[in-house]
């Protein structure tokens, strides 16, 4: 009994020590210390001393430690890493590691988050925002965009050029409007709420491309030629880099650019002989200048030693000789330009390499540097935008539909509906307000970016075919006053562009994270690969025993929380977002210890178990996207009528994230481990529940009403008095919910329960019964005008819908042709 109580108390000693991440040296004191007292008062012998002194001995003794346990790690390390791909590698160092690496670390420091400033606009682009975003918002009829003309009209594409809404990234000093990361989110936020082709046509040039590229890469001739002008519009830029055989492994590209000689301008030079088939380009058939990404290759040696010399962009002007450029794809009645770019052996001069010749392959770099940031802006800002307008236009109308004689939105079902839209819009914007600052403090979140544009993007997806759901037929019904359809049709659209979202899930989240974010891999893969063999096996020595300790670390650290429930564990505010932060801290942990158990268990194979990383990474995500929640509850001051939103986001964020531990631990590759992980992370099974019917009657209830939580939810959308479907329907939300107590009124005096429709009708009766005065009357007769509005669909004379049959019927693209081009 005595030895098995020592052994417990030299465990927990172990165990507190590790907890609390103390050093090598003090954790081996502090088990000395409790040994000592086992050995006074216990019966704590020889061997058990020998035992220790066995193990910490060679610990703590550096030299021993390096000659006997690091060198020997090293090596068997080095034999089983797998090798990394160039491509892999810039993709890893491009970036920096921000509250990922928080998270990766199994204790999140809570004060660096909510130390992070809150993202707010400046006055100058506050008044971009009132001024000429919400005059576009005014200018556009989605429908006739998306139907008559597929295209925007010229006075909007002039519109966007006289108010430089392309030149939102570019400096200053080159014209353009410099704004920040946050103002470019909240403008596209705002322009996506409206059209979809607007917010993308406004998006691209100011997310990866010509602009971007230029301002990081460009020789000084570039940018004093092309910024300013693409500032002020006279240049359309887009960026092509995909084609048949490279998608989403764009590394592939078979395009090619053979360094040779030929004529330019009348006289011989060294250039570029580019062959290259790009699809998908957004704004190609309309662009001015293109950013197109090949292979160079250097056969006879004119610019250097190295044949193969890499990835490399080049910007070429439209006019370039031989360009085939011009024809339109149609992306799901969404017609942004979009369109294909071909070309075979076109000569062009060596300065039209970005950077110049200097920066010949080093076009994989810049692409994934750039995507860092452009990821955390472009797609989850219009996604987040979106999901803004489209829950208060659902909640609306949920209130204003009526059937069985109550509104829609009263009705259970359709509470869990709108509960999932109201809960998912609050998350999504406080994830762009926070991603979006962080870019603006100067991080480049690569693994942050990944999270954002694959949850955003799926969140988006969800929501709209949630609203599709509750607004019926009259969502399905295209025409004039449909204000889903489109976003429903063109929600893939999102999923597909900027690293398709399987591959996001599966592949980048992950498998950057881990390698990122980790506090210790990528030091143990540096140091391994040092060529200079004294620094490298110290580095790794630091980073190997570090590791070690933390893994011991986190193990611990996991039994506590899952054996108390983390109610012991810290958090920040002393209120009901405390067991989140608890909850969070517990669950950082446990990833952290999952993470290098995965990745012990596997190696190198983690990287093609990709369901394994997939759910990995949801857990990574999930953190992150409660942390973005919980960041904006105390940036919002702490509103305590905005709890539903933020329970229901951080209930939904904490079941997905034990759904995802719990596919892990059955599916995990080796079985025993399986088990044995659940038996210390969830030994009691399951804790969190999906979000109570309670809390989605409240958020439901926020969304059919006008209160601060609504508006704080739609804020900085489109609400136009005039003509403005979304407008329209706040308006008539404002009418019915006024009206009601005047119908009962009505309803009272007449001694019937009338329907409340006709409530022209009702305004009559109530008129003459005299209960009601006139100006009660005409708001009725408004109402029932905007109840009709609300609930009406388009029809169309049958020949309306006919396309146009004047146009050329487009060739199918035969394996024939394909090979021609
Ligand atoms: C509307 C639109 C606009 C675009 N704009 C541009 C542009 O301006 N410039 C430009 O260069 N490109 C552009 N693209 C291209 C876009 O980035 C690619 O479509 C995207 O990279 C995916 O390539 P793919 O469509 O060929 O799909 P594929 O690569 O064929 O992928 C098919 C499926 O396989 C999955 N997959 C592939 N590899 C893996 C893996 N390793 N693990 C798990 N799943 C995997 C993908 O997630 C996807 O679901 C655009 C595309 C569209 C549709």
């Amino acid at each position: 009994m005595q030895t098995l109580l020592w052994t417990l108390i030299i465990i927990a000693t172990l165990g507190t020590a590790s907890y609390f991440r103390m050093k090598l040296m003090n954790a081996t004191i502090a088990v000395a210390i409790a040994m000592l007292l086992g050995s006074i008062f216990g019966p704590v012998g020889g061997i058990a001393w020998l035992v220790f002194l066995i193990i910490a001995i060679p610990l703590n003794v550096e030299s021993l430690r390096k000659k006997y346990l690091t060198a020997p790690i090293l090596d068997t390390y080095k034999k089983i890493m797998p090798e990394m791909s160039s491509t892999e590698r810039d993709a890893i160092d491009a970036g920096t590691v921000w509250w990922d690496g928080e998270i990766f670390s199994g204790n999140p420091n809570w004060q660096a988050l909510h130390s992070i400033p809150q993202a707010r606009l400046s006055a100058e682009e506050r008044e971009f925002l009132d001024g000429p975003v919400a005059q576009v918002c005014q200018m556009v009829n989605d429908w006739d965009i998306t139907h008559k003309d597929t295209d925007l009209t010229p006075e909007v594409w002039q519109f966007l050029k006289d108010n430089k809404f392309f030149a939102m990234i570019i400096k200053k000093q080159y014209g353009g409007l410099e704004f920040s990361a946050y103002a470019q989110s909240r403008v596209l936020q705002k322009l996506s709420g409206v059209s979809a082709v607007l917010s993308t046509t406004v998006g691209v040039p100011n997310s990866l491309g010509p602009g971007e590229l230029l301002q990081h890469y460009g020789t000084k001739e570039q940018q004093d030629h092309y910024l300013p002008r693409l500032a002020t519009g006279e240049e359309i830029p887009c960026f092509a880099l995909t084609g048949p055989e490279a998608g989403s492994d764009a590394g592939s590209l078979p395009d090619s650019g053979i360094v040779c000689k030929g004529e330019w301008e009348g006289k011989e030079v060294i250039g570029l002989r580019l062959t290259f088939d790009k699809r998908y380009i957004t704004l190609a058939p309309v662009a001015t200048v293109i950013g197109l990404a090949f292979k160079m290759y250097d056969p006879d040696g004119l610019v250097g030693d190295k044949e193969d010399i890499g990835i490399t962009c080049a910007l070429l002007p439209r006019d370039t000789k031989g360009m085939e450029i011009g024809n339109r794809h149609f992306p799901l009645n969404v017609p942004f330009q979009n369109g294909p770019i071909r070309g075979t052996d076109i000569f062009v001069p060596l300065d039209f390499i970005i950077g110049g010749v200097g920066m010949a392959g080093q076009g994989w770099r810049m692409l994934v540097e750039c995507l860092s940031v452009g990821r955390c802006i472009t797609l989850p800002s219009a996604s987040a935008g979106g999901a803004k307008s489209i829950a208060l236009a659902t909640g609306a109308y949920a209130r204003i539909r009526r059937q069985f004689k109550m509104p829609v939105g009263k009705m259970e079902g359709v509470e869990e509906m709108l509960a999932s839209i109201g809960g998912n819009a609050y998350l999504m914007d406080a994830v762009t307000s926070l991603t979006t600052k962080a870019v603006d403090l100067g991080e480049k979140p690569s693994v942050v970016s990944a999270i954002c544009k694959y949850h955003l993007t799926e969140k988006m997806r969800q929501l709209v075919n949630d609203a599709m759901d509750v607004h019926g037929g009259k969502g399905v019904m295209l025409g004039p006053n449909n204000y889903l359809g489109r976003g429903y049709q063109g929600a893939p659209i999102a999923i597909t562009v900027e690293g398709a979202n399987i591959l996001t899930r599966n592949m980048m989240i992950y498998g950057q994270g881990a390698m990122r974010s980790h506090p210790f891999v990528l030091k143990e893969l540096y140091a391994a690969s040092n060529e200079d063999k004294e620094q490298g096996l110290n580095d790794f020595d630091d980073a190997v025993f570090g590791h070690i300790g933390f893994a011991i670390s986190n193990t611990f650290r996991s039994i506590w929380f899952s054996l108390t429930g983390a109610r012991l564990a810290g958090a920040p505010f002393d209120d009901e977002t405390a067991v989140y932060y608890r909850s969070l801290q517990r669950f950082s942990s446990n990833l952290a210890l999952l993470s290098d158990v995965s990745m012990a268990v596997l190696g190198g194979e983690l990287k093609r178990r990709e369901r394994i990383s997939a759910r990995l990474g949801d857990v990574l995500s999930y953190i992150y996207l409660a942390s973005a929640v919980l960041k904006r509850y105390d940036d919002q001051g702490r509103l305590k009528e905005d709890l539903p939103l933020v329970h229901w986001a951080m209930q939904d964020c904490l079941f997905k994230l034990e759904t995802a531990l719990t596919e892990l631990f059955e599916n995990f590759p080796s079985k025993v481990m399986g088990v044995m992980l659940k038996a210390i992370i969830m030994p009691f099974g399951r804790s969190y529940q999906r979000p109570s019917d309670k809390i989605e009657h409240k958020i439901a209830s926020i969304l059919q009403s006008h209160n601060g939580s609504r508006t704080r939810l739609g804020e900085g959308q489109h609400f136009g008095e005039q003509d403005c479907l979304m407008g329209d329907l706040e308006q008539t939300l404002k009418d019915v919910l006024a009206s009601e107590p005047v119908f009962d009124k009505v309803c009272k005096a007449a001694k019937q329960r009338y329907p409340f429709t006709g409530l022209d009708a009702i305004a009559q009766k109530g008129l003459e019964l005299e209960v009601i005065t006139e100006q009660e009357a005409e708001l009725l007769k408004r109402t029932e005008a905007g109840r009709l509005r609300t609930i009406n669909v388009d029809d169309f004379d049958p020949k309306e819908l006919i396309a146009n049959t004047q146009a050329a019927k487009p060739k199918r693209r035969s394996a024939k042709t394909t090979e021609a081009a």
